[in-house]
């Protein structure tokens, strides 16, 4: 409660209303909340009521900062105040206390030991293991009613609440305010941006998530969904802070490994350091598997993989430590793993991809998704169906004597057949991951919105790409001027415009005169590719050196998002829902009658409310 964070919010106005899931703290300043729950200034959620052994328990905000807090009417009238921290008895008997991180983990197993089928936090529960859509929350608050909204009208749980860390969400918010995050290389950009791109931290999102459920009574439906700490990097530079990833990481209900920075690394292990018994068990489940593997490409395998294996395995105890520390129910220790292999060169080859789970298997960790490369591009449809099917295939095979499920990374903009693909093949024990999807349909629901702030936000946002595409379009880096030069002529060329590079880029003022011809549109490659980054420039400045700023001048830009107009709101959350329902019904997790009625329902939904009162039940 009175973290340097918390401080650091509060002296530059940086409120949870405008700037959700930065704090890990759901309430900032709790003598304030406190005054006005008891002046009647706070709004209740009447549909976020659930039970502890306790007593009921409801939600309530003061709308105005965005801090929340939780009332509990004790069961018995005089149940002392210590069931969470910093307790407030009020005169009518209940007793209040702020939405901290520290009480939210304390009720996460007070509700499950309670209720071990409970879905208010995210589980590993149901089909999710099997197969699931991830669904990237960028937009955070903004982003979760909609999924939720699907979620409810599809009867399916999904994995509602997802992004990479530390790559997107700030990892600990304290490295953070040291300026101490690290960074990642963007070679389109020709920079390196700071880490935490989004501005959210992980226990930012990690509590918001769990608060929309509750605010829009999902929790009801008794509909289990997961929260995925996407790409968790092992080995390499990570080495020196896997704990503190651990830790932040602590209330995701699915890990993905990704076993890049230690395979980048170049590290190999000698087959005869490794445990015989244990190679030999990964030989014979190969073999089993249906796979030949001469002796020196399995012994080349297993010495280049075995670094980062013996890294995940220590990795996955501290994840489970660190539950088992936290909380004391099965249900709320539980969590899937996913192993995450599409980041190495080159297509996976079967062989690969059966060592790979072999050696999981024999170290004991249970796959439930395996994401191999498919040579899929982002937000780019795979150009040959027949092609695609026959890769899949071969991994299925694979999968399916493993009994895991594909998960298919660079999950979005496939086209309709590509999904279908995936999902016939599989019979839909298959995971589509999405993301930058939702920062587009962020776009496309401002720019159809006929309110002014929208369309003001819209336009600074398309001009910030403009800039920064002619920027890198003259760049002398070699690869950020081709990526530049490529998202430019894509826009030009699929508007019938003049893209002859020689003639466009022949000065940096006929680049901009072509490129500002153009009517604006999130159609255009060059802000699809850019467009994330001006979440967090400071001052949505066009300039590498204002991106990813964790400062003030960044978090005041992130607010201009959270401040859209309900139609820009409504716009986003129907888009979100829309994509959710054409990949549920594509890869088959939904039947297609259940999503023709949930398409109905959506396109007759026009106002925010209405929206998300069809979440409860
Ligand atoms: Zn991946």
């Amino acid at each position: 409660m009175s973290s340097r964070l918390n401080a650091f919010l509060l002296a530059n106005d940086l409120r949870i209303a405008t700037n959700p899931c930065v704090s890990p703290d759901f309430c900032l300043d709790w003598s304030a909340l406190r005054d006005a729950h008891a002046a009647g200034r706070t709004k209740t959620y009447s549909t976020s009521g659930f039970h502890t052994a306790s007593g009921e328990w409801v939600l309530f905000e003061d709308a105005s900062t965005g801090d929340h807090g939780w009332r509990l009417t004790p069961r018995v009238a005089a149940v002392a105040p210590t069931t969470l921290t910093d307790g407030a008895p009020a005169t009518d008997g209940t007793i209040i206390f702020p939405a901290t991180w520290i009480n939210f983990l304390a009720l996460k197993n007070l509700i499950q030991e309670h209720d071990s089928a409970s879905t208010i936090f995210p589980s590993a529960a149901g089909n999710l293991g099997r197969g699931t859509l991830g669904i990237g929350a960028r937009f955070t608050t903004l982003h979760w009613p909609a999924v939720e909204w699907a979620m409810a009208a599809l009867n399916l749980g999904l994995t509602a609440n997802q992004n990479s860390i530390p790559r997107e969400l700030v990892y600990d918010v304290d490295a953070m305010l040291d300026g101490t995050l690290d960074t990642v290389p963007f070679p389109f950009i020709g920079a390196n941006v700071p880490e935490g791109h989004q501005g959210q931290s992980v226990e930012g999102m990690s509590h918001g998530c769990v608060l929309s459920k509750l605010k829009n009574g999902f929790h009801h439906r008794r509909i289990a969904w997961s929260f995925n700490a996407d790409h968790q990097p092992i080995g390499g530079k990570f080495d020196t802070r896997e704990d503190a990833l651990v830790r932040g990481c602590l209330l995701a209900s699915y890990i993905t490994f990704d076993l890049s920075p230690e395979l980048a690394a170049g590290t190999r292990a000698k087959l005869a350091d490794i445990d015989a018994t244990l190679v030999a068990k990964v030989r014979a489940r190969v073999a089993a598997a249906g796979l030949t593997l001469d002796e020196a490409a399995f012994t080349a395998l297993i010495e280049q993989v075995w670094p980062s294996m013996a890294k995940m395995k220590r990795r996955d105890e501290k994840y489970a430590a660190a539950r088992a520390a936290a909380f004391t129910t099965d249900a709320g220790r539980a969590y899937l793993r996913e192993l995450s292999i599409d980041e190495l060169p080159g297509l996976t080859t079967a062989e690969t991809t059966a060592v790979m789970l072999a050696l999981c298997e024999a170290l004991g960790m249970k796959i439930h998704f395996v994401a191999p490369a498919f040579g899929f591009q982002k937000n780019m449809p795979y150009p040959d169906n027949a092609a695609l099917r026959v890769l899949i295939e071969k991994q299925w095979t694979v999968c399916r004597a493993f009994d895991a499920s594909i998960g298919f990374h660079s999950g979005s903009g496939k086209s309709a057949e590509n999904y279908q693909v995936m999902g016939a093949v599989t019979g839909s024990r298959l995971e589509i991951k999405t993301s930058g999807r939702y920062t587009y349909e962020m776009g496309r629901a401002l720019f159809a919105s006929k309110n002014a702030a929208d369309q003001a936000l819209w336009r600074d946002w398309y001009r910030f790409t403009v800039e920064l595409a002619l920027l890198g379009a003259f760049s002398t880096d070699a690869t950020e001027r081709k990526m530049a030069r490529s998202f430019i002529t894509d826009a030009l060329a699929k508007t019938n415009s003049p893209s002859d590079e020689a003639v466009v880029f022949a000065t940096p003022a006929a680049a901009r005169s072509a490129i500002e011809a153009l009517a604006p549109s999130p159609e255009h490659m060059f802000w699809f590719e850019y467009n994330f980054l001006h979440v967090l420039a400071a001052e949505g400045r066009a300039v590498k050196s204002a991106l990813g700023d964790h400062t003030v001048a960044g978090y005041r830009q992130r607010a201009r998002f959270y401040a859209i107009s309900e139609e820009g709101r409504l716009g986003f959350a129907k888009n979100i829902a829309a994509y959710i329902l054409f990949l549920a019904e594509n890869t088959g997790l939904a039947p297609a009658s259940v999503v023709a009625t949930a398409k109905a329902r959506l396109e007759a939904t026009t106002s925010l409310a209405d929206f998300h009162a069809a979440i409860s039940l």
